[in-house]
């Protein structure tokens, strides 16, 4: 089953959207694996983001995803990261289709609510720098709940 790694970051969990993301998610028929609520070290958030290091944008957006808690989420299912970056929508929520959630809760790029990994080999890597291997249950485990006692 293919794993990705999603940040609802902190002007998400400020604005009282993690059950509305978390239930698109869930809706949408992927499962959460591992979760997390914290204020990601800032050395976690510039490993996360190194690919954007020479940006003009990187300090604002180290200062941003550590700004208070976010949340971090291993989720997991067929194509979940194809999948998930069509669920969060365009990067600049200006081009995010309603229906997306930068699209209906985002109005700009600096404030765009979430983070999905972007391919196989970024979900690889960001997953390792915010999960021990312990902290992500097994998929299957899931579905092996019996409901009845
Ligand atoms: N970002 C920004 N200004 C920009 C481009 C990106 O503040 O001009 C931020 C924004 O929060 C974005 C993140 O940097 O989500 C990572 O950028 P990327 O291009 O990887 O977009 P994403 O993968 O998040 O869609
Ligand atoms: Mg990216």
């Amino acid at each position: 089953m293919e794993q990705t790694y999603i940040m609802i970051k902190p002007d998400g969990v400020q604005r009282g959207l993690i059950g509305e993301i978390i239930s698109r998610i869930e809706k949408r028929g992927l499962k959460v694996t591992a979760m997390r609520l914290n204020v990601m070290s800032s050395e976690s958030a510039k490993e996360h983001y190194k690919e954007h290091a020479e940006k003009p944008f990187f300090a604002s957006l180290i200062e941003y995803v550590t700004s208070g808690p976010s949340v971090s989420m291993v989720v997991e299912g067929k194509n979940s990261i194809a999948i998930m970056r069509a669920v969060n929508g365009a990067t600049n929520p200006v081009n995010a289709l309603p229906g997306t959630i930068r699209g209906d809760f985002a109005i700009e790029t600096g404030r765009n609510v979430v983070h999905a990994s972007d391919s196989p080999e970024s979900a690889k890597r960001e997953i390792s720098i915010h999960f021990k291997d312990t902290e992500i249950v097994s998929y299957s485990k899931i579905d092996e709940v019996c409901l009845y006692e």
